[in-house]
């Protein structure tokens, strides 16, 4: 039999079986979700996350990070123009 590889919740631990919908979070600073896929999940670019119960989670940690980092897109420009 092939190796398996063993993934983790990056959240709470769980050990990935076959029948979970897992999901997969870009740790950009842009969130983008993704389902499981084992090739990706090898990636370090990515969360690991069990359900969504853990994806919620994962967002919320995420979001207070995201609230010190305004984006560096400066197509909004708020204030002086010179
Ligand atoms: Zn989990």
């Amino acid at each position: 039999m092939a190796y398996a590889r063993h993934f983790t919740c990056d959240i709470c631990g769980s050990p990935k079986k076959t029948t979970n919908n897992w999901f997969l979070v870009s740790k950009d600073s842009c969130i983008t979700i993704y389902s499981f896929d084992a090739g990706n999940a090898k990636l370090k670019r990515f969360a690991i996350l069990c359900g969504e119960n853990c994806l919620q989670k994962y967002v919320s940690q995420n979001l207070d990070l995201l609230q010190t980092q305004p984006p560096q897109d400066s197509s909004i420009n708020i204030g002086s123009a010179d």
